[in-house]
């Protein structure tokens, strides 16, 4: 297969970006949505707006949401009516070629011209404080996680996020005018990526784009990511939270910041050096745990790396620190496996077989934490150039750094 991640790229007229593959003889239509504003652009005080906004807009396409959810399996597809995250929302659908107008219709009218009432609101808050409750068992864990999340982030850009849900008493507050202020400032045509994988041409899509609500004009712009972070300014620290609950065994998490200055594929492979190295000291050498794995999530203006061991015998509990710390330091010597886990990072991405449905999420997450997607081969290059003092400097960035470390025991 050709390059899976080549796109066309298209604005309309009022601002809209579509971005679009053909494959022809495809019998379905993939379509997703990336509205460019998230729980980052929550307003103080009005934590969880953007997530009470992706609850609510779909109630505005004319159908009830078991209704519009019931079309789309009836049909054969399905809709997913929406996930927000620190910097973007969005949706998807997938229905036969026929149905695509109507899809477009539905989908347009609840993105473009949604109108908030006070009895929707109402009836919604019940909802969103459950999915609250979901979240966190009582008051005070939310307390807890907020108190975390402070301490990590502080003096960065998302200090200010109270959870992608909000506070209970922020959601509460929030009013219909609220909600209204938030979807005109940021649903806009301008502030909206489309991606849609079809067989159609790329003129004919366009038209059946521009001729549904999505084409309509509307007026905003496309909100500027955060630059990444500059980690001069900001202090170190170490904090320990330590837990007791009725558990058997310990849990570590050990959260740290690492500076944006690396591209994500490079990060990609350090992740899976160090989550080997953690896993053969601890498992298979040691026997103390049965699983260790460090995860690396981008926040745009920088990385997040969490650190974690489930499960452990808690006599080992002060060993496991010390064999989390030293294998970071040991990173710089180990530069024959480096190579080893580079081949493997590089054969596995060149063998991947991507679906539909793989290479539209790929591509919503690419405009997410980018705006723009990367071709298969770009992305590709990034894993190709990255050398074994890249691994040494991001290592280094765990040092004086920031981190903060949960330990659960009995
Ligand atoms: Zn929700």
């Amino acid at each position: 297969m050709k390059d899976p991640f080549i796109f066309e790229k298209s604005i309309l007229e009022n601002g809209l970006t579509v971005v679009s593959k053909q494959i022809p003889g495809k019998k379905r239509v993939d379509v997703g949505f990336v509205i460019h504003a998230g729980a980052y652009q929550d307003p103080v005080g009005k934590s969880g707006l953007a997530h009470f906004v992706e609850h609510l807009a779909p109630h505005n396409s004319g159908l009830s949401i078991s209704q519009i959810l019931k079309n789309f399996d009836l049909a054969g597809g399905f809709a997913e009516l929406g996930e927000t995250r620190f910097f973007d929302t969005s949706y998807q659908f997938c229905c036969p070629l026929e149905n695509f107008e109507d899809s477009l219709d539905f989908f347009g009218k609840f993105l473009m011209e949604a109108l908030f009432d006070k009895k929707a609101v109402l009836n919604e808050k019940p909802i969103i404080i459950n999915e609250f409750g979901e979240k966190y068992a009582c008051d005070r864990d939310y307390k807890k996680h907020m108190i975390q999340l402070q301490e990590l982030y502080r003096d960065t850009i998302l200090a200010k996020i109270k959870g992608v849900v909000g506070s209970k008493k922020d959601i509460r507050n929030i009013t219909h005018h609220d909600l209204q202020e938030f979807y005109n400032t940021y649903y806009t045509p301008q502030n909206m990526s489309v991606v849609v994988l079809s067989s159609f041409k790329k003129e004919d899509l366009l038209k059946k784009i521009s001729s549904s609500p999505l084409g309509k004009k509307k007026s905003g712009k496309r909100i500027v990511l955060p630059e990444p972070a500059d980690f001069e300014n900001i202090l170190p620290s170490d904090y320990t939270e330590r837990r007791r609950n009725r558990v058997s065994s310990g849990m570590i998490q050990v959260n740290h910041l690492l500076p944006k200055k690396f591209p994500r594929g490079t990060v990609q492979i350090f992740e899976k050096l160090v989550s080997d190295l953690l896993f053969n000291k601890i498992r298979e050498e040691k026997r103390i745990a049965y699983q260790a794995n460090l995860d690396i999530i981008d926040h745009v203006s920088f990385y997040e790396s969490i650190i974690y061991i489930p499960s452990f015998e808690l006599k080992s509990k002060n060993i496991i620190w010390r064999i989390i710390m030293e294998t970071i330091e040991q990173v710089a010597d180990n530069e024959e496996f480096f190579d080893e886990v580079k081949k493997i990072t590089i054969n596995k991405f060149n063998l991947y077989e991507h679906s539909a449905e793989g290479i539209l999420s790929s591509a919503m997450e690419m405009l997410s934490f980018n705006h723009i997607t990367f071709s298969k081969k770009e992305l590709r290059d990034v894993l190709k150039k990255t050398t074994f003092q890249d691994m040494i400097e991001i290592s280094a960035c765990y040092k004086n750094g920031r981190s903060f470390c949960i330990l659960e025991t009995p």
